[in-house]
């Protein structure tokens, strides 16, 4: 804190040091240059504590500081120039001021002006910003105004040129102007900069008035200057501002700058005081002169004029705010799309036939996870645009939160063929080509039942989304059924799980072309509800991950039974369905390895069969596979050729088996083309090491068939249908006996 107190020191001392000169100088004479010393070294202390103070701060506070260093430094540079016009310039009654000078001055008066205006208001807009500099112009032309009159008889007193008599009256109007601005912040409720910093920095826009009126009282001395007597206060109270940021800083800063949020209306009064000042002020005049001068008359259209354009501008502004406010409500940020408010409301009150489809992107979870936020809000961004461009501009196209998405069609009926053709074209964002999938629920409606038409839609999507795949759902009536029938299943489930009702059946697994019994396929059984009905609606319900763990746990405690009894290499494996759902489970490895650990049963004589799509996402689902493969497991490709079938995947994800399809085994012994995918099939897992199973092999032609393609292990009711542990303990009895025979 020493810079500012020596700088205080200084601007005291100089400001003194005037003072003694005035007084001294209305007693004897001296030098013309003596009493413009203090002044230009007084300025020069302001300006270095101006840069001094933006030095220190940062920021906005950093900016102001240093715009008021450069106005100061435009009043230093007017000081010297008017110390020049003194010594060079011809006099006439007066000290003489010339063009150069006053240009200075004003343009120091402006940029400090400026500087103020320009203080953070949180992110004003433009015509905000314009508002505030045609307050200031107003304030100016009324001051300008209101002390014509004074200044007029003032002047005319002391015999002073008409010139001058203009220039003063701008001089006052750009103070009077100065220290509105001071005030208008001051009376904000909080501002960047210290408060007693203001009170310092207000005064200085009275210099230019109070050196006028001092330029005339000092008259009779010419070796005195109104100008220099006032400029060292100038610097004095620059300097006093700086030092107060500088107290402010020391004290740790002080709070923050929060705009005030009616910063902006405070401003409205001045339009109207001054309207009404200049009014009266003309009413007067005229009343008791008779007539108005030019400078009257001039003045008050300019402050018309003003207060007009001023309130124009405020109005649009006020206009402008209002529209983004409505528009915030209607629109989605992101996206730019109609909100779900704006867009429940236009399904309501939609008249005559139309559509409502409602879009949920699958996999848009796993991409925000894999790839991060940036790339999720862009793939977002992407969709809106690809979704706006398909559904044309008859359509209501909504972002509903998340990852969902809204149409309202009035026509184009085949928009939602065309979007479901789209889904097969890759997005790009953020640098990435994305593939991605929807669920669509769509409902068709009319005037009378529009009001409902958001809910149905709603109920198809949900129907849509349980599925596995991405996949459209029309509403009807039946779904409506179908799902307050699927939640009965659903409390049944929770009700048949505690009950124990479940048990589990076994199909054998066979070598080819013998028929011996390599392993089985463990398959769940509830009463005579067939696991395609009840599995989906465990899935959706986040019942499976209970119902699958005791699955594993009863498949691992037979295997382990079935070990005992016939010998550790009875059966190869026991093979054990895992769902989508419980791969997403983070503790589906440990239930396992828990499971396994409980009954002794060695990891590689369990098999975890698990869907192409389950783990074509890659991410939470992956991550399980290769944690169970990690434990020995084996893992097997289910109905392989019917999902993604994407032969990527047999490199990503550690398979260790495929097993093919049923429909591929329906296709054998038919035409080339029908068999061209189980021949593939075989000789992709050959070269990849995969053992193959085939599926569904329900007659011995198929089983020969698949003999000769190269397939040495099958499954299906030829050679049997799931059956009860009981059965595959006769038939292992069975085996041992021919292999001892
Ligand atoms: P999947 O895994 O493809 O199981 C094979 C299905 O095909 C079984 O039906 C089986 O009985 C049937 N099948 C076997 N051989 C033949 C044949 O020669 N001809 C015909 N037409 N069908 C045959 P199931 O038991 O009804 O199971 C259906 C699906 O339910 C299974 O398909 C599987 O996706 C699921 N599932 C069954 N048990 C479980 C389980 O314990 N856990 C899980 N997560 N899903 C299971
Ligand atoms: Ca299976
Ligand atoms: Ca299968």
């Amino acid at each position: 804190m020493a810079r500012p107190g020596w700088l205080t020191r200084f601007a005291v001392l100089m400001a003194v040091s005037e003072v003694v000169l005035i007084v001294a100088g209305t007693r004897t004479a001296y030098p013309v240059l003596l009493v413009w010393v203090p002044a230009v070294a007084g300025l020069a202390a302001a300006v270095t504590a101006f840069r001094g103070a933006a030095v220190r701060t940062g920021g906005d506070l950093r900016a102001f500081w240093r715009r008021v260093a450069v106005a100061m430094g435009f009043v230093l540079l007017a000081g010297i120039s008017q110390t020049i016009d003194v010594v060079t310039l011809p006099w006439s009654g007066m000290p003489p001021i010339g063009a150069r000078t006053l240009c200075l001055y004003v343009a120091g008066t402006v940029l400090a002006i400026t500087a103020l205006l320009r203080l953070p208001g949180g992110g004003r807009t433009w015509r905000q910003l314009l508002t505030a500099v045609l307050d200031v112009a107003v304030v100016a032309v009324t001051g300008g105004i209101a002390t014509s009159q004074y200044i007029g008889w003032f002047m005319n007193r002391f015999g002073v040129s008409e010139s001058a008599w203009w220039l003063n009256i701008a001089m006052i109007a750009i103070a009077v102007a100065g220290a509105v601005v001071v005030v208008k912040i001051m009376t904000a409720r909080r501002s960047p900069i210290p408060r007693a910093s203001l009170w310092w920095l207000a005064p200085i826009g009275l210099a230019g008035p109070l050196s006028t009126l001092l330029m005339t009282a000092l008259r009779p001395w010419p070796h005195l200057n109104g100008s220099a007597a006032v400029l060292p206060f100038v610097g004095l109270f620059g300097v006093l501002a700086a030092h107060a940021q500088h107290r402010r800083l020391a004290a740790g800063g002080g709070s923050p700058w929060i705009a005030p949020p009616s910063a902006g209306r405070r401003g409205s009064a001045v339009p109207l005081v001054a309207t009404g000042l200049v009014s009266l002020l003309v009413a007067i005049v005229f009343l008791r002169t008779g007539h108005l001068t030019t400078v009257q008359v001039a003045g008050t259209t300019m402050l018309l004029l003003l207060v007009v354009a001023r309130q124009a501008i405020a109005l649009a502004e006020n206009n402008s705010l209002l529209d983004t406010v409505a528009r915030q409500a209607m629109q989605d940020e992101l996206t730019g799309l109609f909100s779900r408010r704006y867009f429940t409301a236009a399904v309501a009150s939609t008249t005559g036939p139309h559509t409502v489809v409602l879009i949920d992107l699958k996999e848009f979870r796993a991409i925000n996870d894999g790839l991060g936020p940036a790339a999720g809000d862009a793939l977002l961004t992407a969709y809106a645009e690809r979704l706006t461009a398909l559904a044309g501009r008859h359509a209501v196209v909504a972002r509903l939160g998340g990852d969902e998405f809204g149409l309202l069609l009035t026509a184009a009926p085949d928009t939602v063929d065309r979007l479901l053709a789209s889904g097969a074209e890759p997005l790009s964002a953020a640098g990435h080509e994305l593939l991605v999938e929807v669920s669509i629920g769509v409902t068709d409606g009319d005037t009378g039942d529009a009001a409902d038409s958001y809910r149905r839609a709603e109920l198809a999507l949900r129907e849509a989304m349980a599925g596995a795949g991405g996949r459209v759902v029309r509403y009807d009536a039946t779904l409506e059924r179908q799902l307050s029938r699927r939640a009965t299943v659903a409390a049944d489930l929770r009700r048949g799980l505690a009950a124990g009702e479940f048990h589990l059946l076994y199909q054998p697994i066979v070598n080819l072309p013998d028929g011996r019994l390599v392993g089985v396929e463990s398959l769940v059984r509830w009463g005579d509800v067939s696991p395609a009905g009840f599995i989906p609606v465990a899935e959706d319900t986040g019942l499976i991950v209970e119902l699958g763990a005791w699955i594993l746990d009863t498949a691992c405690a037979q295997a382990a039974e079935w070990r005992r009894r016939h010998g550790p290499d009875a059966l190869r494996s026991v093979a054990v369905n895992v769902s989508a759902r419980q791969l997403l489970d983070p503790a589906l490895p440990e239930i396992v390895a828990a499971a396994l650990a409980r009954h002794g049963l060695p990891a590689q004589q369990l098999t975890i069969e698990i869907t192409e799509t389950a783990v074509f996402g890659g991410g939470r689902a992956l991550a399980s596979v290769t944690a169970l493969s990690e434990l020995g497991v084996n893992i097997a490709l289910d109905d392989f050729g019917t999902g993604h079938s994407s032969l990527g995947l047999l490199r990503t994800c550690p398979v260790d088996a495929i097993k093919v399809d049923k429909s591929f085994v329906d296709g054998l012994g038919g035409s080339p083309q029908q068999e061209a995918i189980a021949i593939a099939l075989t000789g992709i897992a050959e070269t990849m090491g995969l053992r193959t199973v085939a599926e569904g092999v329900e007659t011995a032609e198929q089983a020969q068939r698949l003999y000769e393609l190269g397939y040495r292990q099958a499954q299906g009711f030829h050679f049997a249908r799931p059956l009860p542990a009981d059965a595959i303990d006769e038939m292992l009895a069975a085996q041992q006996n021919r292999v001892a025979a």
